[in-house]
C-alpha cells in the first residue's frame, strides 16, 4: 500500500471544487475547469519529462490510469476492429501483454474486465534487483508471435509497489519499436521521481528516463503529488489514441464543434466528471517543481537513511532499498537465517511483529513478500516524516521483535 499524506491546500481544493461543481465531462459543463484540468496535464507532464502535447486526464486513481492505458493499446494495436467485433470476431486474434512478476495486481483486473482474460498476461521474470528481464521478455514476444498470437502491449513499472524497483524502461522501449507494440508505464507510485532526473541528484536510477518514450503512462498525484484521495492521472503520447479508445457520439449530446474545445467524456471512460483536477492544480501552484524535487528527494534520502541503520544493527537484516521504499526484517541474533525451519520462523516471527507494531500506534509499517520473504517494508511518502522518526524506528521494531521471539519460539529453534 502506498498511501501519502495529503497536502493540506488539497482540502482547499476539494471545498472549492464541491463548491462550483463544474461537470467535468463536457467543455460547457465548466469551461475555466476544463482549462485547469488541461493545464494539469500539461503541467505534470512537464514534471516528469513527458511531451507536453500529450493528451490526458485525471482519473480516480492508480488502477483507473493503468486502464485507460491499457483500453488504448488494445484499440490501437488490435488488428481489426476490437471495439465493435470485441475479442470473439471473425477476425479476433489471441492478445497477449507482457509485465513482470512484481506488476501490481491492477493487470488482474484489467485483463478480467476488458475481457481477455488473466491468462492472457505473460508474466515475465525479474533479475536480483526486482526488475523485468528484458531477454526473457524478447525471448516470449518472439515464441507468441511464432505460435500465431499477437503481441499488443509491454506494461513497465516505474516504481513496483511492493519495493518500489524500476523496470529497464528504455530496454523495453526499445523492444516495443521493433515488434510495434504499445509501450505502457505504470508510474502510480514511482513516476514523480523522475522531476529528479534533471537535479543532478543520484538518488534515483537513470532508467526512469524511459518513461519519455511512453505510449501511455499513469501516475498517481494521490501519492506523491501529496494530493488528498482521489487523483489518479492518465497520459497518452498520441492525444487521438484517447479519442479513438473512448468516443461514442449519441444523439442527446449536442456539444459545439468549435476546434478550440473538448469534451473529457469522449477521452475517458467517465461521463460525469468532478473537479478533481483544482486540488491537484493548487498543490502544484504552491510549491512548484522546486517543492516537489525537495519532498521527493527528502522522502528518498530518508528512506536511504534507515536502510544504513538497519544494515548496521546485528539484530537486522536489511534486503532492499529504491526510491523510498527500504525493507527489512527483525532476526534474533542467536538464529541463523537459511534452513526451511529458520525461515518459516522468522516470516511467522515478522508477520506478528508488523501486526503488534502496527496496533501500537507508534509507527506504521507494511509487508512484502520477496522470494517468499516476509519483509517489513517502509514507504515514506510523507513530507512531515523526519530524521528522528526514522532514527526511532529500528529501536522500537526490535524492542517488539524480542518480545515476539520470546512469546513464538518454538522449543525446536532454541540454541
Ligand atoms: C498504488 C499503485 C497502483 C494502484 O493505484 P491506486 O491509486 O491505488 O488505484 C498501481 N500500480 C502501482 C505501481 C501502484 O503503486
Amino acid at each position: 500500500m502506498i498511501t501519502s499524506s495529503a497536502a493540506p491546500v488539497g482540502a482547499l481544493g476539494e471545498l472549492l471544487a464541491a463548491s462550483v461543481n463544474p461537470n467535468m465531462g463536457g467543455w460547457i459543463g465548466g469551461p475555466m475547469a476544463n482549462e485547469i484540468e488541461a493545464q494539469t496535464i500539461r503541467w505534470i507532464a512537464e514534471l516528469i519529462g513527458y511531451p507536453i502535447d500529450c493528451g490526458g486526464l485525471l482519473v480516480s486513481g492508480g488502477n483507473m490510469g493503468n486502464f485507460v492505458g491499457f483500453l488504448a493499446a488494445r484499440k490501437a494495436k488490435a488488428t481489426w476492429d476490437v471495439r465493435a467485433a470485441g475479442l470473439m470476431g471473425e477476425k479476433s486474434r489471441r492478445l497477449r501483454l507482457y509485465t513482470s512478476s512484481e506488476t501490481h495486481t491492477w493487470i488482474h483486473k484489467a485483463t478480467d474486465m476488458f475481457g481477455l482474460g488473466t491468462e492472457a498476461i505473460r508474466w515475465i521474470p525479474v533479475d536480483t534487483q526486482l526488475r523485468m528481464d528484458t531477454t526473457a521478455l524478447r525471448k516470449q514476444i518472439q515464441a507468441d508471435i511464432e505460435a500465431g498470437d499477437l503481441p499488443f502491449l509491454v506494461i513497465g513499472t516505474a516504481g513496483t509497489v511492493s519495493t518500489g524497483a524500476v523496470d529497464p524502461l528504455p530496454d523495453i522501449a526499445a523492444i516495443c519499436r521493433e515488434y510495434d507494440l504499445w509501450f505502457h508505464v505504470d508510474g502510480a507510485y514511482g513516476g514523480f521521481a523522475a522531476v529528479l532526473l534533471n537535479e543532478g541528484k543520484e538518488v534515483i536510477p537513470g532508467d526512469l528516463k524511459g518513461i519519455s518514450e511512453a505510449d501511455s503512462v499513469a501516475v498517481d498525484p494521490h501519492k506523491w503529488l501529496y494530493a488528498p484521495l482521489e487523483a489518479g492521472c492518465a497520459l497518452v503520447r498520441n492525444p487521438e489514441a484517447l479519442r479513438e479508445t473512448f468516443s461514442f457520439h449519441p444523439p442527446y449530446y449536442h456539444f459545439a464543434e468549435e476546434p478550440s474545445t473538448f469534451d473529457y467524456h469522449e477521452y475517458g471512460p467517465q461521463n460525469s466528471r468532478g473537479f478533481r483536477a483544482l486540488k491537484v492544480w493548487l498543490a502544484l501552484r504552491q510549491v512548484g517543481r522546486a517543492g516537489y524535487v525537495e519532498m521527493l528527494s527528502d522522502d528518498i534520502q530518508l528512506a536511504q537513511e534507515l536502510y544504513r541503520l538497519v544494515e548496521a544493527h546485528p539484530e537486522l537484516q536489511a534486503f532492499t532499498q529504491a526510491l523510498s521504499i527500504t525493507t527489512f526484517r527483525y532476526v534474533p541474533p542467536d538464529l541463523t537465517p537459511g534452513s526451511q525451519e529458520v525461515e518459516a520462523y522468522l516470516n511467522q516471527l515478522n508477520a506478528e511483529l508488523l501486526t503488534r507494531l502496527q496496533r501500537s500506534g507508534e509507527a506504521f509499517l507494511s509487508n512484502a513478500v520477496v522470494r517468499g520473504t516476509f519483509l517489513l517494508r517502509a514507504c515514506i511518502v510523507n513530507f512531515r516524516t523526519s530524521l528522528e522518526d526514522v532514527e526511532a524506528l529500528p529501536v522500537l521494531v526490535i524492542r517488539i521483535g524480542r518480545e515476539v521471539d520470546v512469546a513464538l519460539r518454538p522449543v525446536e529453534l532454541n540454541t
